[in-house]
C-alpha cells in the first residue's frame, strides 16, 4: 500500500487527486490536504465583483467532493515539507504534527507579497480571493467618478483579471449612460506584449481597449501607494479615486525547506512535474517555476501529467506523461471584443488569436462544467 499526500485543493491538487482515485487501486491510500473546505473557482471572481454571480457560484466543498470518490480531505495548515524524513508538518488544522507519505504532491499556489509594495493593503483593491472580490465590489459601486486605475505590479503573473475588470467597468458605466464620468486606465509594469507574450493577440487587445475607450500604460511598475496617488520607483506619479492591483506573486513559504525553488520561490520540476532532487515528489499549478502567466488550466494540466506519472512509479514503471507550457485563456467582459488566445509558451510560436461574443460565452460553459462535475 502507497500512502499518496496531496497538498492544496485548488485546480491542480483537486484534479490530481481525482485522476489517481481513478488510476491506483483502492488499497492506496490518497489524502488531500488544505487550509479550507472550499475550492474556489478563481475565473469567476470579476463577475462575483461587479455582482453577476454570488458566492455560492464560485465554490463548493472539498470534503464532500472528495468523499464521494473514496479521497479523503484534511482542513489544516501545511507548515512545511521535510522531503528526507518524507514528511509533512502541519500547522494547526483537523491534525497536529507530522503527517508521513510515500508520495507527495505539491499544489499550493502562490502567495500574495503584498508587502513589496508600500501601503497596498491600507490604500489599494484586489480580487484574489472571495472576500476582497466582494469588497472591491463594493468599491465599485460607490465609485461615481474620477480616475479607476486598474493594473499588475511587477511579479504579478496575472494578467486577465485585469483586462477583464477593465471591460467589466467600462461597459458598467456605459449602460448607466455615465461612461463621460469616469476615466479607466490599466497599468502594466512592462508592456501589453510582455502580459499576454504575443504580439497579435496585444495588438488585437489594444484595439479593444480603445474600442472601449481604456488608457494603457505601460513600463509603470508601481512600488507605493497612498490614498489616491501611485508611485513608481522612479517617482513616476499617478493619481486615482479607485485602485485595482494584482499584487506581485511568490512561491508558497511552505517550500523553502526543500531546497527546490529559484529566487522567487518557485519549485524547479522537470516536463513529468516531479521536483528536481526529491524522489518520488511532484509539483503543479501556481507553485512552479514556469515561465509566464500562472493559469488555471496550465495547473489542471500539470495535475494530469503528475498524476499519470505517480501512479505509474507506483506501478514500477517509467513515467511517460509529458506536460507542453500552453497558455490558453479567454478576456471576457468586453462584449464582441472578447479575446481568446492560444500560444505554446516553450516553442514561442505565434498565437491563435480570436475575437467575438462567442468566447464569454464558451468561458460561462466552462465554469458550469466545472460545478456540475464537482459539486
Ligand atoms: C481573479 C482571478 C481570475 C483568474 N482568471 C483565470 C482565467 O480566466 N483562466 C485561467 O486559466 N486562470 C485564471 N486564474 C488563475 C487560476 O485561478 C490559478 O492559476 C489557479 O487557481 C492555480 O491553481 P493551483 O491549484 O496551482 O493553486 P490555487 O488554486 O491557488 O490552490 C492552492 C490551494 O492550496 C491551499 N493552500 C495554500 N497554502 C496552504 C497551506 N500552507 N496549507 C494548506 N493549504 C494551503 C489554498 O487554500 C488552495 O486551496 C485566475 C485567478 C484569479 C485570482
Amino acid at each position: 500500500m502507497a500512502k499518496v499526500l496531496i497538498l492544496g485543493g485548488g485546480f491542480g491538487g483537486v484534479v490530481a487527486a481525482e485522476r489517481l482515485a481513478e488510476q491506483l487501486g483502492d488499497e492506496h491510500q490518497i489524502t488531500l490536504v488544505s487550509r479550507s473546505r472550499q475550492f474556489i473557482f478563481y475565473p469567476a471572481l470579476v463577475r462575483l465583483a461587479f455582482g453577476k454571480c454570488n458566492p455560492n457560484d464560485v465554490s463548493f466543498d472539498l470534503r464532500h467532493t472528495m468523499l464521494n470518490r473514496r479521497l479523503n480531505f484534511v482542513e489544516a495548515e501545511v507548515a512545511h515539507i521535510d522531503p528526507f524524513d518524507r514528511k509533512v508538518i502541519i500547522a494547526h488544522g483537523e491534525v497536529e504534527g507530522k503527517l508521513p507519505y510515500d508520495y507527495l504532491i505539491f499544489a499550493l499556489g502562490r502567495r500574495l507579497a503584498t508587502e513589496k509594495i508600500t501601503g497596498f493593503y491600507e490604500h489599494a483593491h484586489h480580487l484574489l480571493n472571495v472576500d476582497k472580490a466582494i469588497k472591491f465590489g463594493k468599491a465599485i459601486n460607490e465609485f461615481k467618478e474620477g480616475r479607476a486605475v486598474l493594473g499588475q505590479c511587477f511579479g504579478a503573473r496575472l494578467p486577465v483579471p485585469v483586462y477583464e475588470t477593465a471591460f467589466a467597468l467600462a461597459r458598467h458605466f456605459e449602460k448607466k449612460g455615465q461612461r463621460d464620468r469616469v476615466r479607466i486606465t490599466v497599468v502594466s509594469p512592462e508592456t501589453i506584449e510582455s502580459d499576454i507574450r504575443d504580439t497579435d493577440g496585444a495588438f488585437a487587445l489594444k484595439r479593444a481597449l480603445d474600442h472601449h475607450e481604456i488608457e494603457l500604460l505601460e513600463n509603470f511598475p508601481i512600488k507605493s501607494l497612498t490614498q489616491n496617488t501611485a508611485k513608481t520607483s522612479t517617482e513616476e506619479v499617478l493619481d486615482f479615486n479607485l485602485l485595482m492591483l494584482v499584487p506581485p506573486f511568490q512561491g508558497s513559504s511552505a517550500a523553502h525547506y526543500m531546497g527546490v525553488t529559484d529566487t522567487d520561490g518557485y519549485i524547479h520540476v522537470d516536463s513529468n512535474m516531479r521536483v528536481k532532487g526529491h524522489e518520488h515528489v511532484y509539483a503543479v499549478g501556481d507553485c512552479v517555476s514556469f515561465t509566464g502567466p500562472k493559469m488555471g488550466h496550465m495547473a489542471v494540466r500539470q495535475g494530469e501529467v503528475a498524476a499519470a506519472n505517480l501512479a505509474a512509479e507506483i506501478a514500477g514503471h517509467e513515467p511517460t506523461s509529458e506536460y507542453s507550457h500552453e497558455m490558453r485563456f479567454v478576456i471576457d467582459e468586453a462584449g464582441t471584443d472578447a479575446l481568446y488566445l492560444h500560444k505554446d509558451i516553450w516553442t514561442d510560436e505565434p498565437a491563435t488569436v480570436r475575437q467575438n461574443r462567442f468566447w464569454s460565452w464558451a468561458k460561462r460553459i466552462q465554469q458550469r462544467y466545472w460545478e456540475v462535475t464537482h459539486s
